[in-house]
C-alpha cells in the first residue's frame, strides 16, 4: 500500500508531448534548408526541389485519407491529372477565352475537390482492397478521357502547360511559390492532423465502433477530407503542368501514383513529418543515385519492402520520441473518485432508460428474448449471467449496433431508435467495450479527447486555418481530458502511447473516454476483467461515484462480489431471458439464481 500511495503523490512522468507539431523543428530545418537552396546557383536542383514541393502539396491531402483515415486510395494520380489538364486547358483556352493562370489554378482546385469526392465516396461502402482498385479505376478513365478528347486537350500529342506571370516565370521564382504553398499545405493539414477532426480520422480508421460510440459519423468526417485532398492534389496538377511546360497523358503514370502512395506508407502513419520526409527521399533519392534513375520503380518496391519489414511504424515511428522512453512496471492505476464532480457535474433530473420485450436472434439462435430493462439515473444497474446469456448483446442494442426484431426502447421518454450507433452520444448514452477499443499510435492523452467529439463546434474550415475558437476548443477538451485522467488515475500516462499500456489501463482509459460526454448513462461491459482484487476494488468506488453525479450506470460483470457491492439493482440473464431482477439481497436469495448461476 505505502508503494501505491507514493505513486499517487508522484508527479506525472514527464514524457514529450504528442501533437504532430510537437517538434516544429524539423520542420523549421527543412523550410531554412529549402530557402537557403537558390545559394548552391544551380538550376537542375531549383527543378528537383520544385518537384518535391509539388509532390509534396498532393501527399500532404492524401497523407489525411491514407495515413490518417486509413483508407487505400491507390490511383491518387488521377486528381493531379484532371489538376494538370484544367489549368493548362483553361490558361491556354481551349475551352473559353485563356484564363488567368492563378485563376485556371484555383478552377482546378475546385474541380479537384468534386472529383476528390467522387473518387472518396467508394471509401464509404467498399472494403479497403475494393476501394483501392475503384481509385485505380478512376485514374484509367481520366487518362482515356485525356487522350479521347483531342480538341481539348490535344490527345496524345499533349497540351503546353500554363505560364505563370513574373516574377514566378524564373527557376528560382517558380520554386519558392511552390516552396511557399508547400508550407502552407503542411501547416494545415497539421492544423487538421491535431484536431478533432484528425482524432476521428484515426478512430475510425483503428477503432471504428468506439468513434461511433463516440458520435463520430464516418461519411461527413470523410467528405470533408476527401474535399481537401482532391483539391490539393489538383492544385499540384496545376503546378505540375507548370513545372513540366508541356504534359501528355504519358506523365501520368502508375509508377507516380506509387510513388505518393508509398512516400505515405514509409513516412508512417498518423504522421505529418513522416510522410513528409518520405515524399522527399522518393524525390530525390533517383537524382541522387542518377544510375538508378531507370530502376526507380524496383527502389520504391525494395525501400518499402525493407521500411515494412525493418520498421513497420515507418519514419514516424523511428522518430517518435514518444516510443523510446521507459515506463515504470509497478505502476497502479489510483483513481480519484473526488475530481468527478468537477469533471461530470451533476446531471439535470431525467427520466431514465427503459427496454420492453426486445428480441433478437442470430440464426436459430435467440440471444436475448423478451428483455426489460430500467436503467435509472443515479443507479448502478448490475446485468449478470453466465458466458453467451445475452449481456453484450443487450449493450449492443441500446448502443444502436444492433436492431431487435421486436420491442421498444425509450430514452428520457422519448423514442430510442433501433440501429443509429452514432446518435447514441448525442442522446447522452457512453459506453466502453468488453475488448477495449483503441487507437493504439495515438496518445492516451488523444484517445480520451475522443470522447468529446460532439462538443466541438468549431468546424472542419476553422480546424483548417486554426482559427481562435477551435484553438480555444483544443484548450478546453485537452484541459477536461487531463481530468478525466486524472480521476480515472492514468494522469501519469496522458501522453505515452495507448499501445504500451497494459490491459488493465486500457480498461480504466476506455472509462476516462466516455466520461468526457459527461453521460447520462453508462454502460461498462466486464470493466473488471483482467483487474487485481485492488484494482477492482478501487474501480468500485470509482463506478459508486459516477452514480452519485446521476448517471444511470448499467455494469456487465463476471466478479459476483463487485456486484454485489455496488449494485442498486441487478438483472440476472440466462439464455437471453430475464432469470431474475431486483435488488442484491432479493437477487442473493433467489433460488433459481443461486443454484444456476452462483452455485452456492
Ligand atoms: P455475453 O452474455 O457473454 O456477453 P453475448 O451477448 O455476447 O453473451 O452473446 C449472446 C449469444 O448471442 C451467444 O450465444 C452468442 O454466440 C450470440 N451472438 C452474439 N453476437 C453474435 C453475432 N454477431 N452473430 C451471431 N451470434 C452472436
Ligand atoms: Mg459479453
Amino acid at each position: 500500500m505505502a508503494i501505491v500511495k507514493d505513486m499517487a503523490a508522484a508527479p506525472p512522468i514527464a514524457l514529450p508531448t504528442a501533437s504532430p507539431f510537437a517538434a516544429l523543428w524539423p520542420f523549421a530545418a527543412l523550410l531554412g534548408l529549402a530557402v537557403l537552396l537558390p545559394l548552391t546557383g544551380n538550376e537542375y536542383w531549383a527543378l528537383i526541389a520544385t518537384r518535391a514541393c509539388i509532390y509534396w502539396v498532393l501527399v500532404s491531402g492524401l497523407n489525411l485519407i491514407v495515413g490518417y483515415a486509413g483508407q487505400l486510395a491507390i490511383g491518387y494520380v488521377a486528381l493531379l491529372t484532371i489538376g494538370a489538364y484544367t489549368t493548362a486547358v483553361l490558361a491556354a483556352g481551349n475551352l473559353f477565352e485563356p484564363l488567368h493562370p492563378f485563376l485556371a489554378l484555383t478552377i482546378a482546385a475546385l474541380t479537384g475537390a468534386v472529383f476528390g469526392v467522387v473518387v472518396g465516396l467508394p471509401a464509404l461502402r467498399l472494403r479497403t482492397f475494393y476501394f483501392a482498385m475503384t481509385t485505380l479505376g478512376f485514374a484509367t478513365i481520366v487518362t482515356q478521357v485525356a487522350l479521347a478528347w483531342q480538341d481539348v486537350t490535344g490527345g496524345g500529342i499533349g497540351i503546353v502547360g500554363p505560364t505563370m506571370p513574373a516574377p514566378l516565370d524564373t527557376a528560382w521564382g517558380f520554386y519558392y511559390a511552390c516552396l511557399a504553398v508547400a508550407a502552407v499545405c503542411t501547416w494545415i493539414t497539421g492544423n487538421i492532423a491535431r484536431s478533432r477532426f484528425g482524432r476521428a480520422l484515426v478512430t475510425v480508421r483503428d477503432a471504428e465502433v468506439a468513434a461511433e460510440a463516440s458520435g463520430i459519423a464516418k461519411p461527413r468526417l470523410l467528405i470533408w477530407v476527401f474535399i481537401l485532398a482532391g483539391a490539393l492534389a489538383a492544385f499540384a496538377g496545376g503546378l505540375f503542368a507548370t513545372l513540366q511546360t508541356y504534359i501528355t497523358p504519358d506523365a501520368f503514370t502508375f509508377d507516380l501514383s506509387l510513388l505518393f502512395f508509398i512516400a505515405v506508407l514509409i513516412g508512417g502513419r498518423g504522421s505529418i513529418l513522416g510522410p513528409l520526409l518520405g515524399t522527399l527521399l522518393l524525390t530525390l533519392l533517383p537524382e541522387v543515385a542518377a544510375p538508378l534513375a531507370a530502376w526507380s520503380t524496383f527502389l520504391y518496391a525494395a525501400l518499402l519492402l525493407v521500411i515494412v519489414l525493418a520498421i513497420p511504424g515507418g519514419i514516424a515511428a523511428l522518430i517518435d520520441p514518444r516510443n523510446r522512453r521507459a515506463l515504470p512496471d509497478n505502476r497502479a492505476v489510483i483513481p480519484r473518485p473526488e475530481l468527478l464532480p468537477a469533471l461530470l457535474g451533476q446531471q439535470p433530473p431525467h427520466a431514465g432508460l427503459a427496454l420492453r420485450n426486445i428480441v433478437l436472434a442470430f440464426g436459430g439462435v435467440r440471444a436475448i428474448d423478451g428483455l426489460d430493462l430500467d436503467l435509472r439515473p443515479g443507479e448502478v444497474h448490475g446485468l449478470i449471467g453466465p458466458n453467451g446469456s445475452g449481456k453484450t448483446t443487450t449493450l449492443n442494442v441500446i448502443s444502436g449496433y444492433y436492431r431487435p426484431e421486436t420491442g421498444e426502447m425509450t430514452c428520457d421518454a422519448a423514442p430510442l431508435p433501433a440501429g443509429d450507433a452514432v446518435g447514441r452520444a448525442a442522446r447522452g448514452i457512453a459506453r466502453t467495450f468488453q475488448t477495449p477499443r483503441v487507437v493504439g499510435e495515438a496518445s492516451v492523452l488523444e484517445n480520451v479527447m475522443v470522447g468529446a467529439m460532439i462538443e466541438g463546434r468549431a468546424g472542419f474550415l476553422e480546424a483548417l486555418l486554426s482559427l481562435p475558437r477551435q484553438r480555444r476548443e483544443e484548450r478546453e477538451t485537452t484541459a477536461r481530458a487531463h481530468q478525466a485522467l486524472a480521476a480515472v488515475g492514468l494522469g501519469a500516462l496522458a501522453d505515452v502511447r495507448a499501445d504500451r499500456l497494459q490491459h488493465s489501463e486500457l480498461r480504466f482509459m476506455e472509462i476516462a473516454r466516455a466520461l468526457m460526454l459527461r453521460p447520462a448513462f453508462l454502460m461498462l461491459d466486464e470493466p473488471a476483467a483482467g483487474l487485481s482484487t485492488d484494482e477492482i476494488k478501487r474501480l468500485d468506488q470509482l463506478i459508486r461515484a459516477v452514480g452519485r453525479q446521476g448517471t444511470g450506470v448499467l455494469l456487465v460483470e463476471h466478479h459476483a462480489d463487485l456486484i454485489f457491492e455496488i449494485c442498486d439493482r441487478i438483472t440476472v440473464l440466462n439464455l437471453g431471458k430475464v432469470l431474475a431482477a431486483g435488488t442484491p439481497d432479493e437477487i442473493r436469495t433467489h433460488k433459481e439464481v443461486v443454484s444456476a448461476y452462483l452455485g452456492g
